[in-house]
């Protein structure tokens, strides 16, 4: 493809135009559209709303396990046979200790997962309450994760000082029912639609590689773009033995890349992150997705682990990129590497976290 298609592709994202299905597929696709210039093109975009920055997230698993649902990705699904050890909800300090971890490890936003399907009024009354009090404490930006809400929730989180709500689309409305059977597409919609009218920021994504094509890739990228989502976790399935969805899914570096680039494209002023399974997917690719992702995850992701905070700090600073943080890279560096006990990714038998991963205060 010469040059003059991939200056037109970066024009179109910077001026926030809509791609056509079939370009999209191209992109997704096509031997003629080059990597490395698609990754140049979708660099241009990420540069012009959100420069050279990275936005670190760190996930707490604030309940492991007792979901009745059955999203067939999830370890935490009834369904599922994974190895989990499942726990109730954390106390308060526990996760407000967590939470300071988080503050001083740069993270720039928390975010706290509670499994199952939707919160009770007294589990949303609590939440509040916990997430004012992280808010009080430290300058860190707070996303819930905490399964279907309804208006008078969302209100209640709001007032609460909540940022961001996380509920992933995760697949297509066609793909849907072959990932999950205990709730609806319509159902994630509401509860997004829920949080938008409370003026809570939205923050959902994909999971890629659950047996779906790329016209739902491609569907799910125009939705959230439609939805005007702010921040858009982009997931490669991590398949967890156990799980429904446990067969290796037939995904590749340079897909993966692909992927990202046209979720770039398509929502030009999102916070795009690279989020589960960047680590097994994209390989010795991994670097390149920090130029059309602007956000990751450090220090694994809600079961499974991850390259440890060093690893993603120093190949953030490698490749010249900064992070959003009230800390300086550098300095995060330095006391990583004062640190002894660094996590790394060996074996699969290390692949899910343990107890000690997911309650560190304990
Ligand atoms: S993704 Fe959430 S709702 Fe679905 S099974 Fe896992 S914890 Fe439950």
């Amino acid at each position: 493809m010469e040059r003059r298609f991939y200056d037109e592709l970066a024009q179109t994202g910077l001026r926030g135009d809509m791609l056509s299905d079939e370009l999209s597929l191209r992109i997704l696709t096509s031997s003629t559209v080059e990597l490395l210039p698609l990754l140049d093109a979708a660099y241009q975009v990420r540069k012009k709303y959100t420069g050279k920055e990275v936005q670190l997230h760190i996930i707490n698993n604030a309940q492991n396990g007792y979901c009745p649902e059955d999203c067939h990705y999830c370890a935490q699904a009834k369904s599922s046979d994974a190895d989990i050890e499942a726990y109730p909800i954390k106390s308060d300090e526990e996760m407000l200790e967590e939470a300071k971890c988080a503050y001083e490890s740069g993270a720039f936003r928390y975010c706290m997962v509670f499994a199952g399907r939707g919160p009770s009024k007294t589990r949303v009354e609590h939440l509040a309450g916990l997430i004012g009090k992280i808010k009080s404490r430290y300058p860190i930006q707070v996303c819930l994760s905490a399964g279907l809400i309804d208006n008078e929730a969302a209100q209640t989180l709001k007032q609460a000082g909540l940022d961001r709500l996380n509920h992933n689309l995760n697949t297509s409305e066609r793909h849907y029912p072959q990932i999950c059977t205990t709730h609806t597409y319509q159902d994630r919609l509401d509860t997004l639609h829920a949080a938008q009218t409370a003026s809570i920021e939205l923050c959902a994504g994909i999971i890629v590689g659950m047996g779906e094509k790329e016209k739902d890739v491609i569907e799910v990228a125009k939705t959230l773009r439609k939805l005007e989502v702010q921040s858009i976790p982009v997931n490669f399935l991590i398949p967890i033995p156990g799980n429904a969805l446990s067969d290796a899914p037939d995904l590749n570096p340079e897909y993966c890349l692909r992927v990202l680039c046209l979720y770039r494209f398509l929502n030009p002023r999102a916070e795009i992150r690279v989020a589960a399974g960047r680590e097994v997917h994209l390989r010795s690719m991994e670097v390149m997705a920090l130029y059309p992702a602007n956000s990751l995850f450090v220090e694994g992701y809600l079961n499974t682990r991850g390259a440890s905070r060093k690893q993603t700090l120093q190949m953030i600073k490698d490749a010249g990129f900064t992070i959003k943080a009230d800390r300086a890279l550098e300095e995060l560096l330095k006391q990583e590497d004062e640190a002894k006990d660094l996590l790394t990714i060996d074996d699969s038998k290390t692949l899910l976290k343990d107890v000690k991963d997911l309650r560190p205060q304990m």
